[in-house]
């Protein structure tokens, strides 16, 4: 790791574990927290968790666990250039969705909606929950017992009623106060891997076509040098030059402008940073476009009709789950029947949200067909 800035998280100036541990040798506390992040059975199950397309519909396609891993390595690289804690970037970009349900977007809305009179499903604190609670490895605690920092990047958002019993970390919510740029980064890393990737399975799968992006100003001016320079190359080659000039393009402004804001503020400590806007991100050329790409990618993709009759089968699976195994608790396997007369109906949100896509739809056979048992 190169050098850090005085502005980044350090070893030194980390606010540690709730439960205390003598330092790693060896290896930062960050990679340490990374390392039992790749570690968990959370991490492994991403693997078979939807990103966009259902996880068995094709080989190619990003799950959640590919995903997490374009998200490290765009962090990393930014982190680099502007000398922040890369470990602590990776470690926060590998764990931010641990706790996604089965089936991306539409899961987790359909399980929130099942948990509404139980205080609500957000995916985001669940991956914070999957860390500090449910994954269960070590002797001496519950979760993974990472720093302060990793879970103060794994909270990117929260819901005002949730403030008050996530206790200190929750506290910038309400006090306005940003997180380390650590954490800002690896939300940014997020999205670059997303919209990139998005682009390029949805061409894959035919949801969306080159013709269309034509409308996309940061696709269309990327495509026009690509054709110009390699005018005899296949469409599939095209896509991909294409695409990677534009994560190279997006990183590049996030590195530039975030340094000038950076300079603009003259941040030199990490207390500072939490005093100081957000101060990662896009120039305003950039996120106008990027904002473009979202609209399209929206209205296109995530809306196409066989997307939506994906998400429909994924809600009425996730309802069905849940009404069942809420009307009738010895349905759901023993140590989480267990744990209900404790936590009541977040331990049903807890069995559905760790499930696999494929999972989810064994379990629904195995509940509602008859000749499954
Ligand atoms: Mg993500």
């Amino acid at each position: 790791m190169t050098k850090l800035a005085a502005y980044a998280v350090s070893a030194d100036n980390s606010r540690g574990r709730v439960v205390h541990e003598d330092p790693p040798t060896g290896r930062s506390d960050f990679q340490r927290d990374r390392d039992r992040i790749i570690h968990s059975s959370a991490f492994r199950r991403l693997e078979y968790k939807t990103q966009v397309f259902v996880n068995h519909v094709g080989d190619l396609f990003r799950t959640r666990l590919t995903h997490s891993l374009e998200v490290a390595q765009i962090g990393r690289s930014i982190a680099r250039n502007l000398h922040l804690n890369e470990d602590l970037v990776e470690a926060i970009s590998l764990a931010h969705d641990l706790g996604h349900t089965p089936f991306g977007h539409a899961g987790q809305n359909a399980l929130n909606h099942c948990m509404k009179g139980y205080g609500g499903f957000e995916h985001n604190l669940q991956s914070l929950r999957v860390v500090d609670v449910l994954e269960e490895r070590y002797a001496a605690f519950n979760g993974l017992n990472l720093c302060y920092e990793t879970r103060e990047g794994i909270l990117k958002h929260v819901a005002k009623k949730n403030v008050e019993k996530l206790g200190e970390l929750a506290h910038r919510f309400i006090q306005n106060k940003s997180p380390s740029l650590e954490a800002q980064l690896a939300n940014f890393s997020d999205e670059i891997a997303y919209n990139n990737h998005d682009v390029d399975d949805g061409l894959r799968s035919g949801l969306i076509t080159l013709d269309q992006l034509q409308e996309v100003s940061i696709f269309s001016r990327h495509l026009v040098q690509v054709k110009r320079k390699y005018p005899s190359i296949a469409e599939r080659r095209m896509v991909y030059e294409t695409i990677r000039n534009m994560i190279n393009t997006l990183v590049t402004d996030l590195i530039q402008q975030s340094i000038i804001n950076i300079e603009n503020t003259q941040v030199d400590n990490l207390a500072a940073v939490h005093e100081a806007p957000p101060l990662i991100g896009f120039s305003q050329e950039i996120k106008k476009e990027q904002q473009q790409l979202k609209n399209f990618l929206y209205n296109n993709l995530y809306r196409h009709f066989r997307v939506v009759r994906m998400n429909n089968k994924a809600n009425h699976i996730i309802e069905r789950l849940f009404s069942a195994f809420a009307s009738e608790i010895r349905l759901l396997p023993t140590e989480y029947q267990k744990k209900f007369e404790h936590e009541g109906h977040q331990v049903i949100a807890d069995y559905i949200a760790g499930m696999t896509d494929r999972y989810a739809i064994k379990e629904y056979q195995r509940l509602f067909t008859i000749a499954e048992n």
